[in-house]
């Protein structure tokens, strides 16, 4: 399986530059563990407003509907000039296929943001977006996020590099812009895709099918919003143990019967543990090399992203 450099915006204090407000970097081992095999646009976003190092902390404040970054020290808005700088910064990427956000930041968090009430200082939310990232987020809706502290869960982090490496083949096969391109990208993702929704990796495949009757452009953008949507969806273990046995039924009469039943019996572990789904998917990888077959072969199901990145590693919390 081939894995093109998957492009990602990230937050430029994991390791580029110490730029926190305390002049520190947040230290990430797996986020390091990655930067071989991923192209990194690193971006501070207060750096890049024009707030120093090391600076006042800001935060988010709620006022009527709206959420405001503010710096409290010197009572400063920053809600405009961060707008301005994420659109004007999201036009400059060329493209991109994910972010890799610094968790619980006023500016870049995804998810986790807290936000506060300007009068009391009590927190009245904490899953707010950063002001940086809630215009990423309109804007990729269809990109996989991460932050450092869901990179802490090997299924969420699992999940987030199969999106990552999926998109970043798509972009690739884009870039050839044929049908033909569409069609190897759609096959060799089924298995990988029928984990995540087999309803849906089918009105996939009926786009691929569909005769050509607009551009090989539009033929791709209506499969970019379908994969995107669909790789967003957390694949269930059920559905990934479907997958797995598809697999596994193309072995049925190669294998010997200790080496079936030692992977039913990881599969079925499978379900209480998901670090496992590294083991899985590496008896796969053994079964095709055994007997190797030309549509197994190149499924992302077996190999998603380089098989350097399965390892159970925490990201350390902070
Ligand atoms: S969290 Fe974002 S804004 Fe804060 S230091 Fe890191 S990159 Fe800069």
């Amino acid at each position: 399986m081939r894995h093109p450099k998957p492009i990602i915006v990230a937050s430029r204090c994991f390791g580029f530059a110490p730029c926190r407000y305390d002049q520190t970097t947040i230290p990430a081992p797996f986020f390091e563990r990655l930067m071989p095999h991923v192209e990194f646009v690193p971006v501070c976003p207060e750096l890049e407003i024009g707030l120093g190092v090391p600076r006042p902390t800001i935060r988010m404040e709620r006022r009527g509907a709206r959420v405001q970054l503010v710096q409290p020290q010197s009572g400063r808005d920053l809600s405009d000039a961060m707008e301005r700088f994420a659109h004007d910064f999201l036009d400059g990427v060329e493209a991109v296929d994910g972010f890799w956000l610094k968790a619980r930041s006023p500016s870049c968090a995804a998810r986790d943001g807290k936000l506060f009430d300007p009068e009391s200082g009590a927190i009245v939310d904490r899953r707010t977006s950063g002001r940086f990232t809630s215009v990423a987020l309109a804007r990729f809706a269809d990109r996989p996020f991460c932050d450092d502290r869901r990179a802490n869960q090997v299924a969420l982090r699992d999940h987030y590099l199969c999106a990552l490496f999926a998109l970043a083949r798509l972009r690739e096969a884009e870039r050839e812009g044929t049908r033909a391109a569409l069609v190897a990208f759609h096959s060799s993702h089924k298995l990988l895709l029928m984990a995540h929704g087999q309803q849906r990796m089918r009105a996939l495949g009926r786009i691929v099918a569909a005769p050509a009757s607009g551009s090989e452009g539009e033929a791709f953008d209506r499969y970019r919003a379908g994969v995107g949507a669909l790789l967003a969806q957390r694949p269930t273990r059920g559905a990934t143990i479907n997958a797995a046995m598809h697999v596994l039924g193309y072995f049925r009469e190669r294998l010997p019967v200790e080496a079936r039943h030692a992977f039913l019996a990881r599969l079925e572990r499978f379900r209480r543990r998901p670090g496992l789904i590294f083991a899985i998917r590496r008896d796969l990888r053994a079964f095709i090399e055994r007997a190797p077959d030309p549509y197994l072969s190149v499924q992302a199901f077996v190999e998603p992203y380089p098989v350097e990145l399965e390892v159970i590693m925490p990201n350390r919390r902070r």
